[in-house]
């Protein structure tokens, strides 16, 4: 039996025709025999059996009763470390559990450990990280390719089959860009319907969690796991969960696609284009309508998040001095010298640029000019899509300007790394819900993605269109 997706093994749990232990031990093996991708910051064998055995005794009824998830280092959890990919937190046990974790605990899912990740979620090639970068599962023989980032290390796991499904959070792309690079699908829920709780902060206007499967029909079980209401997370969105699984529906007949002109860009591959209109042609194949519609604010979205962004990252990362929890350097004389060594020792290159940037842009004199202006032209972006959704059912677009690229490369400019994230930014910036589908390969065989983009809380419709097309790829 192959175990890759959640309802085929789901079956095989419930039939008793496999133990969760069982189970658990191929999953072990798998992580073992993988060990060179580096997905995984933290794994522990015999924590995994442990799990198991209790999982072992639950009620069959668990709607995910021993499924093997990936969880991104940037969660909370009780029973493990978390690090965000940073020497900063390199020592942190959280005393508690995430909302979203918890959820998935609640539900019988076994951790098969926490996955790699750019540091504090911030990149776009999980090369930030300070234990090492992961290698993308898809890399020919001879190559090392990046797995996408910042959530590299669950779409790599996901992509290994090293779990069956994995959590993720997306500020600016960090979902959808590396399931595009590592051929998964990969879910950036709307802004507030997974609560942040527990979710270690980088942007917190912008983060969002949400996750990785193999197929539209694993990532619509897990998708109505991890949404729902928190009183603990003031943005946490009061509304009604839908039975995403049970409502797919793959019938496109009559909808209507937009598809922005914005988004072909000069310099962006003929490749990346033409499996956009292999998209399109499969679409009207089943009956839909394409619309061209204009997102005119697009080429603002990226200046605009890369203020936004470090911004708010350099308030919230400015609890950590070394005080109350995570590294401390042990090489100061006074208070002050403490703070500044725990500091510049414990934080990477990326991580302090970002703290510097977000510094400047919110200093006095400052703000207007770039911190509140930016947050005027997020308004503008978000403007644009409420104005398109009125004309169509929901937007296609490629997911990444380019396929996954070698390890080492746009290291040396940090603007080339930020342009990955030139498509999944704004709709980032206007909290709708997007996803990214496997469709197409490049020359080289690697994989590319199609992003869909909905209406706020209208993941099913972009679920729906997924399924459509996952189902109809050649
Ligand atoms: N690559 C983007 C950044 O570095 C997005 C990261 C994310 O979504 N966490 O900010």
């Amino acid at each position: 039996m192959e175990f890759s997706s959640i309802t085929e093994t789901l079956k095989t749990i419930r039939s008793k025709k496999i133990s969760v232990e069982e189970l658990s031990n191929i999953f072990i093996k798998r992580i073992k025999d993988s060990k060179n991708l580096n997905a995984f910051i933290y794994f522990n064998e015999e924590d995994i059996i442990e799990q198991s055995r209790k999982i072992d005794k639950l009620s069959n009824n668990l709607s995910l009763k021993g499924i093997p998830l990936a969880i991104k280092d940037l969660f909370c959890t009780k029973n493990m470390p978390t690090t965000a990919g940073s020497k900063i937190l390199s020592n942190f046990h959280p005393t508690y559990e995430s909302f979203v974790t918890q959820k998935l605990i609640d539900q019988g899912s076994v951790f098969v450990g926490k996955a790699n990740c750019d540091e504090f979620a911030m990149g776009s090639s999980t090369t930030t990280s300070f234990f090492g970068n992961t290698i993308n599962p898809v890399s020919p023989k001879g190559k090392q390719l990046v797995p996408g980032g910042s959530s590299g290390g669950s779409a790599a796991a996901v992509a290994a089959k090293l779990c069956l499904g994995a959590t993720g959070t997306d500020t600016g792309g960090s979902i959808r860009q590396p399931a595009s690079f590592c051929g998964v699908v990969g879910i950036k829920p709307t802004y507030g319907l997974c609560s942040r709780w527990g979710i270690v902060a980088f942007a917190s206007s912008l983060d969002q969690a949400g996750i990785f499967a193999n197929s539209i029909e694993d990532a619509s079980i897990l998708m109505k796991e991890v949404a729902g209401y928190d009183s603990n997370d003031s943005t946490s969105a009061k509304i009604r969960i839908p039975d995403y699984y049970k409502n797919l529906n793959q019938d496109v007949a009559g909808k209507i696609i937009g598809v922005p002109k914005e988004y072909t860009l000069p310099g962006i591959s003929d490749e990346i284009n033409n499996v956009w209109e292999e998209a399109i042609k499969l679409f009207e194949k089943g009956g839909a309508k394409i619309k061209k519609i204009s997102l005119p604010r697009t080429k603002y979205a990226l200046p605009a998040y890369y203020i936004i962004a470090p911004a708010e990252a350099s308030s919230n990362l400015a609890r950590y001095d070394g005080v109350k929890y995570g590294f401390r350097s042990n090489e100061n004389n006074s208070l002050d010298e403490m703070y500044e060594l725990t500091r510049s020792e414990g934080f990477g290159k990326e991580v302090k640029r970002r703290i510097l940037i977000g510094t400047y842009v919110l200093s006095a004199g400052y703000y207007d000019a770039y911190y509140l202006k930016a947050q005027k032209v997020r308004k503008l972006i978000a403007d644009d899509f409420t104005l398109a959704f009125k004309d169509c059912d929901f937007i296609m677009t490629p997911t990444t300007p380019s396929q996954a690229f070698q390890i080492g490369e746009k290291e040396e400019d940090p603007i080339k790394m930020y342009l990955n994230d030139i498509f999944t930014v704004p709709a980032s910036l206007a909290g709708i819900p997007g996803i990214s589908i496997p469709f197409g390969k490049s020359k080289e065989k690697l994989p590319l993605g199609i992003q869909l983009l909905s209406k706020h809380f209208d993941e099913q419709t972009i679920l729906n269109a997924g399924l459509y097309l996952e189902k109809n790829n050649e």
